[in-house]
């Protein structure tokens, strides 16, 4: 595969440069591949459904032709996964899925553990180590130090902001030792997001390290991500007759959204022939980027805390690739948004785990009220006219081209799970007045000892760190 840049599109390169640089630091872009290829349509019709593993393995291969023999591909896959994501009907047209069964419970396992081993492979005949810095709003440092835990010849320095994450997020942050340490700086997640992006423009930086990014701006935890979509979308596919006694509904995917991360690896499923007929870009007050669907405008704002921590981002990095991929006015047919604020996320985890049950946690909460009030009534509402206004937690006021099977029962949603619901466990005791069971793989950190190292937000003090203790 030929990747590209979202600002020059005149850029060629290949998949071993894309993971190592992260980004593009010429232009400051971010890597893109110049092709999504189709599956094949006898693999995708299959039924039963390829397993996740086959599917992870048919979607990878072109991304990395040529540069990744297929055995090593399958053995990387397999080293990768050796849990899945799970589809869980909770109501007849309502489905979620399961992304929070890997080693720290958060979606973001998916993408880090293939970032991990693809960097680890492309590393294996250097001499000096490749040192990762990733600022975290929440689940990604935790995903990603475990995932390169003790990976031989990758070293990872995580940022994180001090007192903006769950308890329990920090523990699992702190704890890292030999390979992987946490910085708690002093600011929000976007000090940690500029402090990154400025030691990578770093040319003296630059000079002394191998340096690389493990966010989301990295392809190769984009790509992954796209498995599950692909997967569960055929899951459900194949059930959602039965389950929903509609003739073919549309398949609607929910995305909780901070960086964008998901949703554009959604996007690449879908390219790639998932059949989804649209998505839903779900967030929290940062309303970036229902603001910019609603208006037209995109204004990048500096992030406020939420319940919903992860997704708590002023200015999402894939904004520019989703703006790479597809126009405003095609945004605006596939997509809907929807943003709900810390209130209403409490009054959704009580929601749901009465009508249904299950306990959700705050992230997938925003999916799943923005899918319940869709499908009752805030679609036909949009199609008669009625505009939510974009001050109030709602719809933004596009019209998706899927919109009037929603109206009329005819689609059935997604909504992705992408944090155990334990890891939040104080809001969940405030929504339903107890919390979820703890895995666990979870309950095992909370005695080990906090070896974070504080920090301040300014980028002189953290340089001068990197340079005395890389
Ligand atoms: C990271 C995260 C998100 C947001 O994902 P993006 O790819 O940044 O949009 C949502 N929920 C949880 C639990 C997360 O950890």
């Amino acid at each position: 595969m030929i990747y590209t840049d979202t600002r020059n599109k005149s850029v060629r390169t290949d998949f071993r440069t894309a993971v190592i640089n992260g980004m593009n630091e010429q232009t400051g872009g971010l890597y893109i591949p110049l092709s999504y290829p189709k599956l094949d349509s006898s693999f995708i019709n299959k039924i039963p459904e390829p397993s996740f593993r086959d599917i992870a393995f048919e979607m990878a291969k072109p991304y990395v032709e040529g540069e990744i023999p297929d055995d090593d591909l399958q053995a990387i896959i397999i080293d990768c996964y050796p849990f899945n994501a799970q589809v869980v009907p909770i109501d007849q047209v309502t489905y979620i899925l399961e992304l929070f069964h890997g080693p720290t419970c958060a979606f973001k396992d998916f993408g880090a553990r293939f970032m991990a081993r693809t960097m680890s492979y492309f590393n294996r005949n250097e001499t000096t180590p490749l040192h990762i810095l990733v600022a975290t709003s929440g689940d990604t440092g935790s995903a990603v130090g475990s995932a390169f835990h003790n990976v031989p010849g990758l070293d990872v320095t995580i940022l994180y902001p001090k007192g903006k994450i769950s308890k329990l997020q920090e523990k699992q942050l702190s704890t890292f030792t030999g390979n992987v340490r946490a910085l708690c700086v002093e600011g929000t997640f976007d000090d940690c997001q500029r402090l990154v992006k400025t030691a990578f423009t770093d040319e003296e930086l630059r000079r002394k390290f191998r340096l690389s990014s493990a966010n989301s701006i990295n392809i190769s935890r984009l790509l992954p991500q796209s498995f599950y979509y692909m997967y569960s979308s055929l899951v459900v596919k194949n059930r959602a007759q039965t389950d929903s006694k509609i003739d073919s509904p549309d398949i609607i995917c929910v995305v909780p959204s901070g960086n964008f991360g998901n949703l554009t690896s959604g996007l690449i499923a879908r390219e790639m022939g998932a059949p989804i007929k649209g998505f839903v870009a779900a967030t929290n007050a940062n309303r970036t980027f229902p603001d910019w669907i609603a208006t037209g405008e995109y204004k990048a704002r500096p992030s406020v805390q939420t319940y919903s921590n992860a997704m708590d981002v002023g200015s999402p990095s894939n904004y520019e690739r989703i703006t790479s991929m597809y126009s405003l006015e095609q945004v605006r047919e596939l997509f809907a948004s929807y943003w709900l604020d810390d209130e209403g996320t409490i009054q959704a985890i009580r929601d749901c785990n009465t009508r249904t049950g299950y306990i959700i946690d705050p992230h997938g909460a925003i999916g799943w009220k923005a899918w319940d009030d869709m499908r009752k009534s805030a679609m036909s509402n949009l199609l008669n006219g009625f505009k939510n206004p974009i001050d109030q937690p709602g719809l933004t006021p596009n019209i998706p081209s899927w919109a009037q099977n929603v109206a009329d029962k005819k689609a059935v949603g997604i909504i992705l799970e992408t944090a155990h619901p334990a890891k939040f466990g104080e809001v969940v005791q405030t929504a339903i007045g107890r919390e979820s069971s703890i895995p666990h793989r979870l309950e095992k950190v909370l005695s080990l000892p906090d070896l974070s190292i504080p920090m301040t937000n300014d980028y002189s003090s953290f340089k001068e760190w990197l340079i005395n203790n890389l």
